[in-house]
């Protein structure tokens, strides 16, 4: 006993090494060995070796030791330590693992979506030719030769420039073989893609900063009359600028020469310093602070919410409100209540074009503690957002979906704007997280209040307040006096049979227009297709020109001139020619928002007339621009796609119209009548949000259609209804859904193996398990595309089925005969 007790002593073996989360699809966490001297913590980012030759930085997940010496050697050492600090929170390193465990996916594509680019450091490998090699003497193939001869005029290549010239074979294994063969140099250098922005300033040197310190700087320049009226300049500057003035602020300045500069900096009065700025620039303090009246109706449901939301453990809220009744007035007054040094509520709206609007009522109460977040902010932006939110700067966040992915060291509440959207849902690619969802379990996990608002809550949300999981909380009335809009449906068919209508448009949607522009008025016209025409059709032979990579037409975009598809970015230029018959003549059918924008300007050529779809809104500022524009009264009718439907809160919009109501409600979704009764009473709800009343038509071919003859009526008949239609059918919110998508290029090894993996399925889940069957599209970026839906009912442990339908897709990978089937897996599809 006595000596293997010396043994142990003397074969004590323990090593430091780090669990690294690399941003790649790839499960769990990787070992390396943290090399002496180094110093790491959870969540801070290192910089690894990972594949062949290559460097990656990944977040540290865990810090420990390892006893097993067999076990280290095989182990790869940490190159560097990135962070003095956490750059990710242990909080949202939890939520990570979370979200790849509820969506079936890899903790690298959480750690990828979440972390913004300019953190995502990787290495990049430079090609360099050895002085002195004869290339003609060692060269063994083509590839290497074209490499060399690449080589032969430039002094070096990047690996990237390697990959182009040697496509499709791949560059890094043969630059491997190069340099080892000792052909090339390979240096491999890792760059931050985040570099914080710097920018060179003058000032005093710091002798004379002070009163007296100036006046001794004018009596060294006493003798030269330009350098001290430039020191005059300066001074002046200088103290407008806070002491520091940016070097490109003196451009223009005439009276400030370069060569009295030089002779200030050269007598050691001036200096020039380097001064880190923020890219996001502050916004000034609003100097009004408006103070927000409730109403006796939201002073009610405030109170409700307040006192679910101060419980020990609250329960997720859901306000059902109906549109204009002032939800945001309570978002405001709940996030007050919240707020309280270092606390943050982070607040999620479903559309970056409503942050303008918002921010600015936010701002209003909460001053500069705001910090907003979406996609349109540059990599660089986003990094500096990032940081502060990490930091405590930023207390309160506006931001969409991916906000709820920022690393919030204190987060208090969640207020969930129009909680029914889709767009709170990542469709493509994973993590396939709906960011609604991922806040509830952070109010469970972290014991915070989670606000959920909207006048048309997703049936879900709605079941789970009626059986008492969430707090229900409702306003029924408008504020502000304001009445809920007038509908009027118009009967298409009628129209044209009495040749009322003028193309697209009926006589009453006609003369309500006319009516909005003799008011001053404004009204906001909402067609579901962009571009100019969804179809287009050749005269001669009846050719539709298609997607080469999807089986999607291709939109007709007038502006742009060109024939797009809207599922890839494909686009042909020859929007004149026939493609099979080669004659001349192509016709465009149907009506998308750039057509029906030229039909309004037709029939109102002095109206002021916008655009607001994906088209128009590029860029940073694309939406304020529209905004402010119908802020200020300078536009009469707005026309857009979904985009307008949202939240858009203006107190001049009295008519809110559809021109084809029926292209809404015709999809082949279960979920059909949810989305189309969600979006046309959001959209209604645009229309008399003030004093002025409000009017909405929509135009259909079928009036009688149950959704129609809802959308008189309360949210509670609808979902009344539909609930009793979701049960029969078997669908959410009484059972849960997981479908899975098969993809392929080969359009028969898909039938196969989808066969093939169904068979593998249905044995453990027999029934629940429905397909494989095409989906309305079957082709989409080249990929062949096969559903297949599981149906889980509720009593069934929500684990311990994905965990079957782990193994049950292991399995067919183990027996299938290549493994070149994609398969994506969505949990609680939208
Ligand atoms: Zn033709
Ligand atoms: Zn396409």
């Amino acid at each position: 006993v006595e000596i293997t007790l010396i043994e142990t002593r003397v074969t004590a073996f323990s090593l430091p090494v780090v669990e690294v989360l690399l941003p790649l699809p790839l499960s769990g966490a990787f070992t390396y060995i943290l090399p002496e001297g180094m110093i790491a913590q959870v969540g801070i980012r290192v910089l690894v070796p990972f594949g062949k030759g290559k460097l990656q930085a990944g977040v540290v997940r865990r810090v420990a030791t390892i006893q097993d010496k067999l076990q280290a050697r095989e182990l790869k050492f940490v190159k560097e330590v990135l962070d003095e600090v956490p750059v990710v929170t242990p909080t949202l390193l939890d939520l990570y693992d979370w979200i790849a465990d509820y969506y079936l996916c890899k903790q690298g594509e959480v750690l990828k979506a979440s972390l913004p680019t300019g953190l995502k450091m990787q290495s990049t490998r430079t090609v360099y030719l050895p002085e002195g090699l004869d290339p003609n003497n060692v060269v063994s193939n083509d590839k290497e030769a074209l490499i060399l001869d690449a080589l032969a005029f430039r002094e070096s290549l990047s690996e990237e420039e390697a990959q182009r010239i040697l496509m499709p074979t791949p560059a890094g294994p043969l630059l491997q073989r190069m340099a080892e063969k000792g052909l090339i140099y390979l240096v491999t250098d890792t760059q931050a893609s985040y570099k914080p922005k710097v920018i060179r300033c003058l000032a005093f040197a710091p002798l004379y900063r002070t009163h007296e310190g100036l006046q001794q700087a004018f009596d060294l320049v006493k003798r030269a009359p330009k350098q001290e009226n430039a020191l005059m300049l300066v001074a002046q500057f200088l103290s407008q600028h806070g002491g520091k003035l940016p070097l490109r602020e003196l451009h223009g300045h005439d009276e400030l020469s370069h060569s009295a500069l030089k002779a200030l900096r050269d007598k050691g009065i001036l200096q020039t310093e380097f001064v880190t700025v923020d890219r996001v620039p502050q916004e000034a303090e609003r100097a009004e602070r408006r103070e927000i009246n409730l109403t006796p109706a939201q002073t009610a449901a405030y109170a409700e919410i307040a006192e679910e939301a101060h419980q020990e453990k609250p329960r997720p809220i859901l306000l059902h409100g109906v549109t204009g009744s002032g939800k945001t007035h309570l978002y405001i007054e709940f996030i007050r209540s919240l707020m309280g040094e270092g606390k943050q509520v982070l607040y999620l709206l479903p559309e970056i074009g409503l942050t303008r609007q918002i921010i600015d009522r936010v701002r209003e109460a909460f001053g500069n503690q705001v910090g907003v977040y979406h996609s349109r902010f540059s990599p660089a932006e986003r990094v500096e957002i990032w940081q502060k939110v990490l930091k405590g700067e930023h207390q309160v966040v506006i931001g969409v979906r991916s906000a709820i992915l920022l690393p919030f060291p204190n987060l208090v509440g969640i207020v969930i704007d129009e909680e029914h959207d889709t767009s709170f849902k990542q469709q493509e690619p994973n993590p396939r997280y709906n960011a609604r969802d991922v806040a509830i379990w952070l109010g469970y996990h972290h014991q915070i209040p989670v606000l959920l608002g909207s006048a048309t809550p997703a049936l879900e949300s709605f079941e789970n307040a009626q059986s008492g999981k969430y707090k229900l909380v409702s306003l029924r009335e408008r504020a502000q006096q304001a009445a809920l809009p007038t509908l009027q449906m118009v009967d298409m068919r009628l129209e044209a049979k009495e040749k009322r209508s003028h193309g697209q448009f009926s006589e009453a949607l006609l003369t309500a227009l006319q009516e909005v522009l003799d008011r001053g008025e404004q009204a906001i016209l909402f067609k579901n297709r962009r571009g100019y025409a969804p179809i287009v059709v050749c005269n001669t032979c009846g050719h539709v020109p298609k997607c080469t990579r999807c089986d999607i037409s291709l939109t007709y975009h007038k502006h742009s001139n060109r024939l797009r598809c809207h599922y890839c970015g494909y686009s042909e230029a020859d929007t004149t020619h026939c493609s099979v018959c080669n004659t001349q003549g192509l016709r465009h059918e149907g009506i998308g928002t750039e057509r029906l924008e030229e039909q309004l300007q037709d029939l109102f050529p002095t109206a002021r007339i916008a655009r607001m779809d994906q088209d128009t809104t590029r860029g940073k500022y694309g939406f304020a621009r529209i905004i402010a524009q119908l802020e200020a009264g300078e536009l009469d009718f707005l026309v857009g796609t979904q985009m307008v439907t949202k939240g858009l809160d203006f107190e001049r919009v009295t008519l809110a119209a559809v021109l084809h109501t029926d292209s809404m409600i015709g999809y082949p979704d279960f979920r059909a009548h949810e989305y189309a009764y969600a979006m046309l009473t959001q959209f209604a709800g645009r229309a008399g949000r003030s004093s002025l009343p409000g009017n909405v038509i929509l135009q259909t071919r079928q009036p009688e259609h149950p959704i129609l003859q809802l959308l008189t009526k309360p949210y509670g008949a609808f979902y009344q209804q539909e609930v009793v239609l979701r049960e029969a059918a078997k669908y959410p919110p009484y059972v849960r859904l997981v479908s899975l998508t098969l993809l392929h290029k080969d359009h028969v090894q898909l039938e196969t193996e989808g066969q093939r993996l169904a068979a593998h399925l249905k044995a453990r889940f027999g029934d629940m398990l429905l397909g494989p069957e095409y989906p309305p599209i079957a082709r989409l970026k080249d990929l062949y595309r096969l559903g297949m839906l599981l149906k889980l009912p509720r009593t069934l442990s929500l684990g311990k089925a994905k965990a079957e339908l782990r193994t049950g897709i292991l399995d067919y990978y183990k027996h299938a005969p290549n493994k070149t089937l994609r398969i994506d897996i969505d949990v609680d599809p939208r």
